[in-house]
């Protein structure tokens, strides 16, 4: 009987354990996890401050009763040894080893918030991803009143946005100049950081910590230009994959993420990484990018767990697709931002449409390129734009035309607003545009 152990059980290992299952109810599987509380959605925090769910434990998400369809589960237990020539892992929860033989190996052990080594030690300074690390900053975050996050991607900004709403005093730092800027054109930055400064949230861009100081259980940051004095620092930028245990028989990447062919499939033999431990290529660019989020993680599990069934399925390029909600607005993106673009020497046109006072309440910014091909996406909206987005991520990856968008047809509800109506109009736009070029 062949038999798949995967170490790691939160978003992707739970999946790949399952689908597994799924697909081939005989084939015996075994998981192993350090945690006992996963998966866990690590912006708990947000939704609890939100009131969206009621405690942090509402965040645990599993996909399926593991004991239910088969899957021996190891909770608490952490691998810390694999030999990959006799295909065997020990694994401990800190009283003997046991170990496990293995036909395939699963590695879903993500990624981690790291605190800087200097700040280590240093009181009033914390990161969080875990359950656990989750409750102990959800509780110093409901006592403090000045927070500095460092970090300006998804993390730094959602947890920024719900203090700020809590009337918290907030300030942001970080070295780039927009904010969310591996998803965001700047004109969507724009839009948030108008927002932010509106609530009197104080944003440090293009601009670093250098140093820090305690001071009557306080902290003052040092930046490069100005500082800032706080009761609690929040890092939000410092993730890194969860390696370490391969460094010695896998081949890594310089971003420490462990390097996986098309199939997942590393350099040892029967041997699949998924998650946020590994990075993809992207369609567009074919530059290899750090997995970061769930969708993401779960969709590596996915076709993981067909190819350890028999079916050999080629991992699809990613296009980084991701949307949130901020100040009530909903912001979403697919396919490559203007810097991308730019950066990848890809010519373009930008495309706008829509505004948020007219009855879709939808504003659309396409990017075409020479081939009049969509090739990115940014929305702003007042409504959940979540599957227009995927209905986007189609488009892309199919290389449809902008002729094709605009004739194609869709379906039709009395009064009811079409996203895909703006959709039309964007492609006439663009047309249009061109006849008259
Ligand atoms: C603060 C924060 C907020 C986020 N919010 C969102 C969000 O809103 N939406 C979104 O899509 N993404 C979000 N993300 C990203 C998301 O959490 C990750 O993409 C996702 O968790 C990746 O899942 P994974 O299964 O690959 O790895 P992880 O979730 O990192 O899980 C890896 C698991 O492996 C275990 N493990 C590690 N080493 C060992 C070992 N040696 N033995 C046994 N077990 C081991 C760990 O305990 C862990 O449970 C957020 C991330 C952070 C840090």
């Amino acid at each position: 009987m062949k038999k798949t152990v995967v170490i790691g059980a939160s978003h992707s290992g739970q999946m790949v354990a399952s689908e597994i299952k799924r697909f081939d109810p005989d084939h015996e599987v075994v998981l192993i996890e350090k945690e006992k509380n996963v998966p866990f959605i690590a912006s708990g925090i947000n939704l609890v401050l939100k009131n969206k769910i009621h405690d942090l434990s509402d965040a645990i998400a599993p996909l399926v009763d593991l004991d239910k369809i088969g899957v021996k589960s190891f909770f608490g237990y952490e691998v810390v040894e694999i030999n990959w020539d006799k295909k065997t892992i020990r694994y401990t929860n800190g009283k003997g080893l046991q170990e496990e033989d293995y036909t395939n190996l699963v590695l879903a052990t993500g990624s981690k918030q790291y605190l800087p080594r200097q700040y280590m030690n240093v009181k009033n300074i914390y990161s969080y991803k875990s359950f656990s690390e989750s409750l102990d900053v959800l509780k110093v975050l409901e006592n403090a009143n000045t927070i500095a996050i460092s970090g300006t991607g998804y993390v730094g900004v959602e947890l920024g946005e719900v203090l700020t709403q809590l009337n918290k005093q907030v300030s942001i730092i970080g070295p780039t100049k927009n904010l969310i800027q591996e998803y965001y054109d700047q004109e969507i930055s724009d839009c948030i950081k108008h927002k932010f400064t509106n609530y009197g949230t104080s944003l440090f861009l293009e601009n670093q910590i250098m140093d820090i100081n305690e001071e009557n259980n306080r902290l003052n940051l040092q930046l490069l230009e100005g500082s800032v004095a706080c009761d609690v620092l929040i890092m939000a930028n410092n993730s890194r994959p969860n390696s370490e245990l391969y460094w010695n028989g896998l081949r890594i990447s310089q971003d420490k993420t462990v390097e996986v062919n098309q199939y997942l499939q590393t350099n040892q033999p029967q041997v699949y990484a998924i998650g946020d431990l590994i990075a993809l290529p992207n369609l567009l660019t074919k530059n290899k990018t750090r997995l970061s989020l769930i969708t993401e993680a779960r969709q590596t599990a996915r076709i993981a767990a067909l190819n350890i069934v028999g079916k050999k399925t080629v991992m699809p390029k990613q296009l980084n697709i991701s949307t949130t909600q901020l100040f009530g607005l909903y912001f979403g993106s697919v396919g490559l931002t203007k810097e991308k673009l730019e950066q990848s020497n890809i010519a373009y046109k930008t495309i706008r449409v829509g505004n948020l006072s007219s009855f879709e309440k939808i504003r659309i910014s396409l990017h075409v390129d020479f081939k009049d091909r969509i090739v990115g996406v940014q929305i702003v909206s007042e409504k959940n734009i979540q599957t227009l987005l995927d209905l986007l991520e189609i488009v892309i990856r199919s290389g449809w035309k902008m002729e094709e968008l605009y004739s194609n047809n869709t379906s039709f509800f009395p009064m009811s607003p079409s996203f895909t109506s703006v959709l039309h109009e964007a492609a006439a736009c663009y047309l249009a545009q061109i006849r008259e070029e």
